[in-house]
């Protein structure tokens, strides 16, 4: 019986995440603004871009592109592509089921097959495509939730359950503030809750990501009123059964307690941290939702199962004890951190099809 041995990828974390083989290599995620000759972008999070485009070739998707667009300081010289291919290798993406426009990068060469997740969800939320794990030989994968005892309840139920509490708050003529992001939650919430009322009505910074995704028809828009036009308008004075979209803050935030003092509405608030038993507290909020963009632990473990690589690198977040907690199940797991060089040059080949 031979040993078959192959040369491989290599995965890098240095100030950047950086996949080499020997014909090429692509950065991806970077937030700085330094030239790459490729650079994959998976969503439009400010943690994930820069705010000067690099004038290089961008693999993203095209709603991230618009937000690219919308958000970027400069992004003149920047060429976006939908997918890319260079000497046998292709650069192709898939939806990633974290927010509009997300999705992970499949790298496919002769040298072998890699996944990059970027931030990850595989629950259907019903207007994004979640994340479907295929095989590959390397994947990396994100970890904010990667720790046990990170476990968001079952998604259905927990709207269904919110939108109870809700509708009987508007019957009783009493407004609602639901806060989160305003890419990507928000429009998760726009989608579960906005048929509960005619009176939509969005901060500021919602109101601008939402006009702007509306005028592109894409799902998770909807038809809404700004906060300053529904102020200049007396609408909030007039009808109490209205729901307000504004960014996480806490209930001592000044608008907050304007919201609250004028016209004694209730704070909602929609994060994976709310799982934390003492986040409403913190947060000084009503009412605080354990629902997120990224996948909990068990579906971290699930997408590593699904795609059985020869070796998973794991980013952000718990890393290190995702990681941990993969070699525990028998995978070969490294966690990338900033002072790591993690370089694959030997596996033992693949029977992967
Ligand atoms: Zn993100």
């Amino acid at each position: 019986m031979f040993l078959v041995y192959r040369y491989y990828m290599k995965v890098y974390l240095t100030n950047v995440i950086r996949v080499d083989e020997k014909d090429w290599k692509i950065v991806c995620d970077s937030t700085n603004s330094r030239f790459y000759p490729l650079i994959f972008y998976s969503h439009a999070h400010s943690d994930h871009i820069p705010r000067k485009i690099p004038p290089t070739k961008i693999v993203t998707s095209s709603i991230t592109e618009m937000l690219i667009k919308h958000f970027a300081s400069s992004f003149e010289g920047a060429s976006f592509l939908q997918k890319y291919s260079l000497d046998g290798t292709s650069f192709v993406q898939k939806p990633s089921g974290h927010i509009v426009g997300s999705t992970a990068l499949i790298i496919n060469s002769s040298e072998g097959k890699l996944v990059y997740t970027g931030d990850v969800s595989i629950r259907d939320k019903g207007f994004l495509e979640p994340f479907k794990p295929e095989i590959c030989d390397t994947l990396i994968i994100e970890s904010t939730f990667g720790s046990p005892g990170y476990e968001f309840p079952n998604y259905d139920q927990i709207i269904s359950e919110t939108r109870e509490k809700i509708r009987k708050y508007l019957e009783d003529n009493t407004p609602v503030v639901l806060m989160g992001y305003p890419l990507g939650k928000a429009q998760m919430l726009y989608h579960a809750f906005s048929d509960l009322t005619d009176l939509n009505i969005m901060h500021e910074s919602n109101f601008k990501i939402n006009s702007l995704l509306l005028s592109r028809n894409i799902r998770g828009s909807i038809p809404a009123i700004s906060y300053q036009n529904a102020e200049e308008e007396n609408i909030l004075e007039e009808k109490k059964n209205w729901i307000l979209y504004a960014p996480l803050r806490s209930g001592r935030n000044e608008f907050n307690m304007h919201m609250r003092n004028k016209y004694g509405t209730k704070l909602f608030a929609f994060s994976g941290w709310c799982i934390s038993s003492n986040y409403k507290f913190r947060m000084d909020v009503d009412h605080s939702i354990p629902i997120s963009d990224h996948a909990d632990f068990s579906e971290l473990i699930e997408i590593c199962e699904k795609s059985n690589p020869d070796n998973i690198y794991t980013i952000y977040g718990h890393n290190i004890k995702f990681a941990a907690e993969l070699q525990k199940r028998g995978f070969n797991a490294y966690p990338l951190s900033k002072q790591t060089i993690l370089e694959s040059f030997f596996h033992k080949s693949g029977t992967k099809n």
